[in-house]
């Protein structure tokens, strides 16, 4: 019997005992290709020589110093690294352990940074509803999914939430691209206006929505307006690439893409590539400066900020990404799998819509395509396909509340960087009978 208190309590886990590349074996021997880097975490999969080299060397140096007394060659160069290749604007980086506390980091910047620029009274976060970006509770009330945050409502910080630009679900027949994605953005003006101009401290976004909405990736130039607008009201935009960013989406930053910078930008996931527990934020200098003109400092920190051994390991992922050329991979074996995945799908009536960027794909499921119709919740499709994908010996993320935090099921699919032609094949195989199997069950 475990005494872990498991995500869930019933049920039994396999025990993994060996990971390296894409392939993970069970206590049983059982194997399996790793399709989804856990949470879209491994991206250059397990076991890899480089990392093993790094984490031996820096704990050979120093695993842990206190940031109150001491800074570290790691963080340092970590940081001097991530503003190096960050987009435009930003000056400095905060290193922490997990995107919620990253999430958390980066609200508390956005208050300070008003408060440090005598406008104390602006306190009103706005945020997009199928989002998610923590489970902490600053992040979990900020994050808009409703199954997420159904139980602790209660005690949950007040948020404002606006629609997603989500195209399958929200674009309207003969509304083109650009007049979605303006119909769109005009929401958070609407928001910003009925709050009051001076209320507002922050609007929060995945560049790519990800676990919640199934990769979500915005349209036409809705980024662009969304960052006209914040300007034009004083409001600062954070960008959650927690998920989508560090190159899950063929670029480093997601945002790259749109042809914007925000003002503060969250990482995680793939910065380390689970190596260790890593975040990062990235700071604008507009932000710094609000700080070193005020009160010098940053009201916050933690025991294990710009922990040298997390450091270590995000700054030799992102050395191996480079040298590896590996940001190429993702565009590539991504545009191979999203076109296997519309082929070997193009039959069914099931996968309603195929989306994303990159080696970042979601497959939304429908009952059928026309109406768009999800599957009844009751049915539990999303863990169904999950174990129906586990004993064909693939790893998937399927989430369910696609459309609303209880409706729709899709399955997200975010391999490592390093996976190869044949093996982005093998995965779209062992999907496809997954998704044939689960649904001829009923
Ligand atoms: N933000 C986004 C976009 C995420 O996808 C996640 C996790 O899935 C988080 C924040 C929270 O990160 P963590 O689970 O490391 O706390």
């Amino acid at each position: 019997m475990s005494q872990i208190l498991h995500r869930s309590l019933t049920g039994r886990l396999p025990t993994v005992v060996h990971a390296e590349g894409i392939h993970v074996r069970d206590s049983d021997g059982k194997t399996y290709i790793d399709a989804c880097g856990g949470a879209a975490v491994s991206c250059l999969g397990h076991g890899h020589p480089r990392l093993r080299e790094a984490l031996l060397a820096q704990l050979d140096t120093v695993a842990y110093m206190h940031t109150g007394f001491f800074t570290s060659e790691a963080a340092e160069a970590l940081a001097s690294r991530l503003v190096a290749d960050a987009p435009a604007g930003m000056s400095h980086a905060m290193v922490l352990n997990s995107g919620s506390e990253a999430v958390e980091a980066s609200l508390k910047m956005a208050r300070q940074y008003h408060v440090e620029r005598g406008e104390p009274q602006r306190r009103h976060i706005i945020a997009r509803r199928q989002s998610y970006h923590g489970n902490t509770l600053g992040a979990l009330a900020t994050g808009g999914n409703a199954g997420r945050r159904k139980l602790h409502t209660p005690i949950l910080i007040e948020t404002h939430h606006i629609d997603p630009c989500f195209a399958y679900r929200y674009q309207q027949e003969n509304e083109s691209d650009l007049d979605y994605a303006a119909r769109a953005a005009r929401q958070l003006e609407d928001k910003i206006l009925e709050l009051g101009t001076d209320s507002v401290m922050a609007f929060v976004a995945e560049t790519v929505v990800g676990a919640t909405a199934g990769v979500v990736p915005p349209v036409g130039d809705y980024f662009r307006r969304v960052r006209e607008i914040c300007d034009r009201y004083g409001v600062l935009l954070i960008l959650d690439e927690v998920m989508c960013g560090m190159g899950r989406t063929g670029t480093l930053h997601a945002c790259e893409q749109e042809g914007i910078s925000a003002d503060i930008q969250v990482l995680a996931k793939g910065l380390g590539g689970g190596y260790q527990p890593v975040s990062a934020v990235l700071v604008s200098s507009k932000v710094h400066d609000a700080f070193l003109r005020g009160s010098g400092a940053f009201v916050h920190g933690q025991t294990y900020m710009g922990h040298p051994m997390a450091a270590a390991a995000a700054l030799a992922v992102q050395q191996v990404v480079t040298e590896d050329n590996l940001l190429e991979n993702s565009r590539l074996r991504g545009a191979e799998m999203m076109s296997a995945l519309q082929s070997r799908f193009a039959n069914s009536p099931y996968i309603g819509d195929i989306r994303g960027r990159g080696l970042f794909i979601g497959l939304e499921l429908v009952q059928d395509r026309l109406s768009k119709l999800p599957f009844d919740p009751g049915m539990a499709l999303a863990s169904r396909l999950k174990a129906g994908a586990m004993k064909n010996g693939l790893m998937i993320y399927p989430g369910s509340g696609t459309i609303d935090g209880k409706a729709g099921d899709h399955i997200l699919l975010a391999p490592p960087y390093i996976v190869t032609s044949e093996e982005v094949g093998e995965i779209v195989s062992r999907l496809g009978d997954t998704v044939d199997q689960v649904l001829a069950d009923g």
